[in-house]
């Protein structure tokens, strides 16, 4: 097969293009928007470099994908529960800042450049089905939302920050969020409910705390925000078509931090077609550790909520390397494994996901 169509031209629709065109595929891809990133309005995501030891950054080199966008490096992270700023600083860049969006210096349009400049033809206002289509990158397009962001972004002369809000009164099992880089941030909440009448209140408190918190210049804001999906058992090949990313529900079910996942389940679709090898091998190796593990967290994060982010705020005060506390959260340990399979079955009765794989079944063989 030489020809590839991808429905979605989003992170990993783009990575998958990306690869695939280098190694000299024709690659189609087809966009519902009428450009890369316009399902994000400017926002401020975090590139989580805790989950491995390898340098994010490097990590994409080594996935063929270029940094060609703006890419801040935090190694100082900060912490609150609303009334005390924790403050640590890592050897290591914790994070990388990124902006979402259709403006220039967005990651979404340095992916896109890329995936022009090797040869990949991109479709925009496409109305195609997926029917046709080899993979299936349309994020949150078919999952039902597990969270929910509500949120700002401005212009600012305040100093850069990455200031985390942990308090149940500024989200719902979830937290919060400010950011500032280069004149430039994003105030946040969190969530992880189903019912989304409630998020503006929450993001409203989460406005409130920060701005009492500290002084903000907050200048020409803008709403922005999103659903996150996520699946507990993922998508991987369904009659012949590969699922990608939230498509095939790979997300961080604690935080969302969704944008390692679906540069990486991009490339491995590309990887299991080019070198004709099992994709739900790849993910499973390379991603399904980690994600499993986000399901034992959010586990214990739904069911002891305070008291949970009691204890990373006593835990984020006693340690000096926060980098690799995280490390140690993110990856798979004696008690999260343990956790998983009750953790499992709890999260998919509550997200109903058992509810809709049943149905989905059903529908299949009628
Ligand atoms: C507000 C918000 C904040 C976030 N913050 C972070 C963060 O800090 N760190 C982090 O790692 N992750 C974060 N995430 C999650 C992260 O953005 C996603 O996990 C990631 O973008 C998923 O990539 P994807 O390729 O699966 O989907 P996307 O990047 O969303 O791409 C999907 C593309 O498919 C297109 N599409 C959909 N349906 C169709 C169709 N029928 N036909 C054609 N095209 C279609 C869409 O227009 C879109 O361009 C955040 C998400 C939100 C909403």
């Amino acid at each position: 097969m030489k020809d590839i169509k991808i429905i979605g031209g989003g992170l990993s629709g783009l990575s998958a293009a990306i690869n695939l065109a280098k190694a000299g595929y024709n690659v189609d891809v087809f966009e519902k928007r009428d450009d890369c990133g316009k399902r994000f309005n400017g926002d401020l995501e975090g590139l989580e470099n805790w989950s491995s030891h390898v340098d994010i950054l490097q990590e994409f080199k080594s996935m063929n994908i270029k940094i060609n966008f703006d890419c801040d490096s935090f190694k100082t992270m900060c912490i609150t529960d609303g009334k005390e700023i924790i403050e640590n600083t890592s050897e290591r860049p914790v994070f990388y800042l990124v902006k979402r969006g259709s403006t220039e210096n967005c990651l979404d349009q340095g992916l896109k450049k890329q995936a022009l400049d090797s040869g990949v033809n991109i479709h925009f206002n496409s109305k195609e089905s997926k029917e046709n289509m080899d993979i299936i990158s349309v994020g949150t397009g078919e999952n039902k939302p597990v969270g929910i962001v509500r949120g700002i972004r401005f212009e600012t002369e305040s100093d850069d920050i990455a200031l985390s809000l942990l308090s149940n009164e500024a989200s719902d099992r979830g937290y919060s969020y400010l950011l500032i880089t280069k004149g430039y941030g994003c105030i946040c909440s969190v969530n992880y409910y189903r019912d989304s009448s409630i998020i503006n209140r929450y993001f409203k408190k989460t406005y409130e705390i920060f701005t009492n918190l500290m002084d903000i210049d907050i200048k020409n804001e803008k709403n922005v925000g999103g659903v996150g999906c996520f699946l507990i058992k993922p998508k991987y090949v369904i009659r012949g078509q590969i699922y990608t990313g939230e498509a095939a529900g790979l997300q961080d079910l604690l935080w969302g931090f969704g944008m390692r996942y679906a540069i990486n389940s991009g490339f491995y679709a590309a990887k299991s077609i080019i070198e004709n090898i099992s994709y739900k091998k790849l993910v499973k190796q390379n991603i399904v550790p980690r994600l499993k593990t986000s399901v034992s967290n959010r586990f214990i994060v739904d069911r002891f909520g305070n008291r949970f982010n009691d204890h990373l705020l006593k835990w984020a005060k006693e340690d000096d390397n926060w980098s690799e506390l995280l490390h140690w959260g993110y990856n798979p340990t004696l008690y999260t494994r343990a956790i998983y399979p009750i953790g499992k079955l709890l999260l998919m009765v509550k997200y109903r996901e058992r509810r809709e794989r049943r149905e989905r079944l059903l529908k299949f063989k009628r």
